[in-house]
Formats: C-alpha cells, sequence, structure tokens
C-alpha cells in the first residue's frame, strides 16, 4: 500500500511539470506541450544562428534583400495587426525579427529558428512568382515561430528521449533541419494564410507556390537517376521540400482557408 502511495505521488511529481507546461497556440489555440523557457531556445538559437551566418555568404544583391526585407516588415505589421484584432496579448510575441538572404543559388530553401531569424535562399527567392508567394513562405515560417513549433518539438523530444540522448544532441537539433509534423506544417500553413492576408498579400499564391513546389519535385525525382543531379541534391542542408512534407491535400486546404479568412478579415484588408 505504501509502495502504491509511493508510485503515485512519483507519477504526480513527474505529470505535474507537464501539464503546467501546456500552453496554448495563438490563432488555432491548439494546447501544446511547452516545456521550455524562451530565454533559453533563444539563447542556444541565437548561437547556431550566428555561426550559421559565418559559415554562409549572404547576397549582395541588395534589391533582392529589400525585396525580402519589405515582405518581411509587412508580415511582422500582420502579426501584431492580428494581435490587436482579437485582443490578444502581443507583449510576449513582439520578437525581435531578423531576416537574411544567403546566397545560394542552388538549395530551394527558407528556414525559421525559434529566436524569430528567417533566412531566404536565393534560390527559392528566385523560384518564387511574385511577391505573394515570397510572403506566403514568410507567413508560414513566422507561423511556426508565432505558434512555438521548435519548442514543442524539444519538449516531445526531451519527454520521451531524456535518459537515451545526450543534451547535446538535442540543442543541435533545435527542431530546423528535420521534418516538421504534419500538424505544425498545417497549422504553419494555417498561420501563414492568416498572417500574408492580413498583410494585403493574395492568400492563393499560398496555394500555386506549393502547387509549383510539388511540381518542382517531381521532376527533381525523375533525374535522380542521374547521378550529377544527386551531388547538386545532396548538400549539407536538407531542402524546403524534405524540410516540409506534401500532405496530398495541402493546396486544397490552403485555398479553402484562403477563403474563410478573407472573409473573416474583410473589415481590415
Ligand atoms: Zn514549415
Amino acid at each position: 500500500m505504501r509502495r502504491r502511495f509511493f508510485f503515485r505521488l512519483l507519477a504526480s511529481l513527474f505529470t505535474l511539470p507537464f501539464i503546467k507546461s501546456c500552453a496554448k497556440v495563438p490563432v488555432t489555440n491548439r494546447t501544446q506541450l511547452n516545456l521550455i523557457p524562451d530565454k533559453w531556445v533563444r539563447w542556444v538559437s541565437d548561437k547556431y544562428y550566428y555561426d550559421y551566418l559565418d559559415d554562409n555568404l549572404l547576397i549582395q544583391d541588395m534589391d533582392m534583400y529589400n525585396r525580402v526585407f519589405d515582405i518581411g516588415l509587412k508580415i511582422q505589421g500582420a502579426i501584431k495587426k492580428y494581435f490587436e484584432i482579437k485582443n490578444l496579448d502581443f507583449t510576449k510575441y513582439n520578437l525581435d525579427y531578423e531576416i537574411n538572404v544567403v546566397d545560394d543559388k542552388r538549395n530551394l530553401n527558407a528556414f525559421a529558428m525559434a529566436n524569430a531569424k528567417v533566412v531566404f535562399f536565393r534560390r527559392i527567392v528566385e523560384f518564387c512568382d511574385n511577391d505573394d508567394q515570397i510572403a506566403a513562405i514568410m507567413g508560414h515560417e513566422m507561423g511556426h515561430v508565432i505558434a512555438k513549433h521548435i519548442h514543442e518539438r524539444i519538449s516531445h523530444r526531451l519527454t520521451w528521449d531524456i535518459l537515451t540522448l545526450g543534451i547535446a544532441e538535442i540543442f543541435a537539433e533545435l527542431g530546423f533541419f528535420l521534418p516538421w509534423s504534419r500538424k505544425q506544417e498545417s497549422e504553419a500553413d494555417y498561420l501563414g494564410v492568416v498572417f500574408m492576408t492580413l498583410a494585403g498579400y493574395n492568400p492563393n499564391e499560398a496555394a500555386k507556390f506549393w502547387d509549383n513546389l510539388h511540381e518542382y519535385r517531381e521532376k527533381v525525382k525523375k533525374y535522380k537517376s542521374n547521378p550529377d543531379l544527386i551531388v547538386k541534391i545532396k548538400k549539407n542542408l536538407p531542402e524546403f521540400t524534405s524540410t516540409h512534407p506534401f500532405p496530398e491535400n495541402r493546396s486544397k486546404k490552403i485555398k479553402e482557408w484562403a477563403k474563410e479568412v478573407k472573409d473573416e478579415f474583410k473589415d481590415y484588408i
């Protein structure tokens, strides 16, 4: 009896911090597990981010940089606007966004880190048909940040793997090189649609971007038998297409959301 009590006590002690650590994702209101303090994640992210910038060349093309930067500013403005419209507390989400474009013409990539640093590759900027599509990626990536997806991933990882993994490995992962889960991807898509719409961009272009990317991926698959191309594809970083998996109905879903969101916020756009 005493032993049972002891185990119960132990179980509650173990569970308590997890219950207390459930947070709500703004916009979607999903409950998520978050065991990681913001300061901690940002501190580690900063270290990786500045190391990353040291190892990669930034673009010299200021027109391209300014174009991406301005779109980033508009999306940040839209995030703030969303919080105001919904009467939500923005103080914790007033993040120190930084946008960079690396001069990589071969890898189709973009990512955001938990410290609100967003990196676009030249290749993905050139791949986009228009500003609306760049805004779609920007909104999606900032959506991952606002929804604290990296905190959530590390929290899950810590919960299950702390006994078998070295902390250093968890640090190193930080989420940004691994494929996102479908749930997180879908949530970032939705947040992206909301933010780009409020910033005045056409959310249907987000669906068009994913369709174009799907077409591109199919083309790459066709050429996979060509060893020269495989060398080009296998770089240090995975491509956007491998960190962002393709649920079949992705662009269909975005089109539906685009309609709903445009309707919901018609007085603000
Ligand atoms: Zn994503």
